[in-house]
């Protein structure tokens, strides 16, 4: 049976930018249609989230609601998680709240982009935070957004002795999650209120749910995007084995990093080499070179150093906490492209602290150079894209920063008061040589699920631009991405706000423009 919807909006994906994108344009007065393959649990109020999605201890690693993709990075091939389900990646991520800083969004202008530097976008992040502790904040902060975000300041004498540590350093104390460059230390601010996640299925879309003008489409898979010369003029979707037919004036790409970039090149839009590839010919498909290229995402490294005698008589293990240190390296014209976190639990936890008792580190690259490319092999679904992050590949700076990064956090926790807690590193071993070092990082890189780039904005005669500043794909009137794809550069922060800020600004361009 072939069950066929008609709207005047549809967005694909009800993630961060789709939960967005469907409580503005339905508040706006229009008929909207949201689609998403994983599943919907209703208004928060009905209870029926399970825990693994509002229970803030779950993360990634434990979640069942992921569509099963990996990559390969450096030596290993690895998951690559990706939220399905309402809600989206914000569903099951670790629920950091990051700004990037203030220069990597007035650095996309460099694009050819207009309206997107730091002060053009910072209403819409007021449109989203509403942090609840503004003591010690950046003056940019929100207090009055959709989503509740809390900083965490964990009470435990390690974290003491770490900041005078950092003080002999002199990194002062910094808001370590806005928007200021300036190095220093400081605690994490997370969309997490009284243990709850701050999911958008929830933040957002109960406010629009009973509203007779929108549909939500739950556990349907949108196959192809239906489109003559300039216009999309409908979806494929499989639901439930039912195949369904929508149509529409508009639709939204809200898929994400990963769905945006293989739902166009399954419908035929996208570089050359792969719809010759994939079989497409001249006459069904529109070349655009970016789609799928540009891929950017942050990298780091996790290891642990061993408890000393007084830390293991005197710290509350499962109390848990985080400190970061944002690190300025090597001075060069990107500024700030390290962080340090260090933490009493493990990063992923299964709802509660494991047994051992260690300190977790991380250094975060959070401005890579590397970039890499996503496709598809074939128009078959259900078979999962290639993901090349060519990490290090091109730049052996990455490397170094990576490398930079575990010797200055090896030597900093050796200096006092610190070092009263630590007493030698776990893993890597402490007398790792310089190759042994490197060979470990090459099997131990991580990513962050941080992709951006691969459907960026940039210019009408920019060939790598994919859609314009309005978020209209290049070539078509009425078919937009407003996700995290569009990001030209991947911001120093965690993305999440950033993606947040952007679905609200091309929201309100969109129902500037045709309401
Ligand atoms: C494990 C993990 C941890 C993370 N940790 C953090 C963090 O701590 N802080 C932070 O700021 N960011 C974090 N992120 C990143 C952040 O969550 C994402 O950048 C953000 O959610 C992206 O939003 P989006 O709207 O672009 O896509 P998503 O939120 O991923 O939403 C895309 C939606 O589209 C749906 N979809 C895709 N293709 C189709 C299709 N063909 N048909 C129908 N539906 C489709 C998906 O099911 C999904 O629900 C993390 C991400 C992950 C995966």
């Amino acid at each position: 049976m072939v069950l066929k919807f008609s709207s005047d909006i549809v967005i694909v994906g009800a993630g961060t930018s789709g939960c967005v994108a469907a409580t503005r344009l339905v508040g706006a007065g229009f008929k909207v249609i949201l689609i998403d393959a994983g599943p919907d649990f209703g208004h928060s109020d009905q209870g029926n989230w399970p825990n693994e999605i509002t229970n803030e201890k779950f993360m990634g690693e434990d979640t069942s609601f992921d569509w099963g993709y990996t990559a390969q990075l450096g030596l290993k091939e690895k998951r690559y998680l990706r939220g399905k389900v309402f809600g989206g990646s914000s569903a099951i991520n670790a629920s950091g709240i990051n700004w990037g800083l203030k220069s990597d969004y007035d650095r996309w202008s460099e694009y050819g982009i207009e309206g997107w530097q730091f002060n053009d976008l910072l209403p819409y992040f007021h449109k989203v935070e509403n942090l609840q502790d503004l003591e010690n904040a950046d003056a940019e902060r929100g207090t009055n957004g959709q989503i509740r975000v809390t900083r965490q300041n964990p009470d435990q004498e390690y974290f003491k002795d770490f900041e005078k540590s950092c003080k002999k350093l002199d990194l002062d104390y910094i808001d370590a999650s806005g928007p200021e460059s300036a190095q220093g230390y400081g605690y994490v601010t997370r969309n997490v209120s009284d243990g709850i996640r701050q999911n958008p299925a929830q933040s957002y879309l109960d406010e629009i749910r009973l509203n007779k003008n929108f549909t939500i489409l739950d556990m349907s898979e949108v196959i192809n995007i239906n489109w003559h010369d300039n216009r999309a003029t409908g979806l494929e979707i499989t639901r439930k084995g039912e195949l369904i037919n929508i149509k529409s004036s508009q639709i939204i790409l809200c898929a994400g990093a990963v769905g945006s970039p293989i739902l166009l090149q399954r419908s035929g839009i996208g570089p050359r080499y792969i719809l010759d590839k994939l079989g497409f010919n001249a006459n069904n498909s529109k070349v655009l070179n970016g789609v799928g290229e540009n891929l950017q995402d942050h990298f780091g490294i996790r290891y642990s150093f061993k408890a000393s005698p007084y830390a293991l008589k005197n710290i509350q293990w499962d109390k848990g906490g985080s400190i970061r240190i944002r690190l300025k390296q090597f001075q060069e014209d990107t500024g700030h492209n390290l962080t340090f976190s260090s933490a009493l639990s493990p990063f992923a936890s299964n709802g509660k602290t494991t047994a051992s008792k260690f300190f977790h580190s991380i250094v975060w690259l959070v401005q890579p150079k590397s970039k890499g490319n996503i496709f598809i092999n074939s128009k078959d679904n259900s078979l999962n894209p290639t993901i090349n992050f060519n990490f290090g590949s091109s730049h052996d700076e990455d490397i170094k920063s990576i490398l930079y990064g575990l010797e200055w956090s090896r030597e900093f926790v050796q200096s006092s008061p610190i070092n009263k807690w630590i007493s030698n590193m776990h893993i890597p071993s402490d007398h790792c040589n310089a190759a042994e070092l490197m060979n470990w990082i090459q099997n131990n890189l991580s990513f962050y699920y941080h992709m951006v780039g691969t459907c960026r904005m940039g210019a009408q005669n920019d060939p790598q631009s994919v859609v314009n500043d309005q978020g209209l794909v290049n070539g078509f009137d009425n078919l937009y991405i407003f996700d995290a794809s569009v990001m030209p550069k991947i911001p120093r922060g965690m993305l999440n706000l950033t993606v947040f800020a952007i679905a609200e600004k091309m929201s309100s361009m969109l129902i500037q423009s045709i309401g």
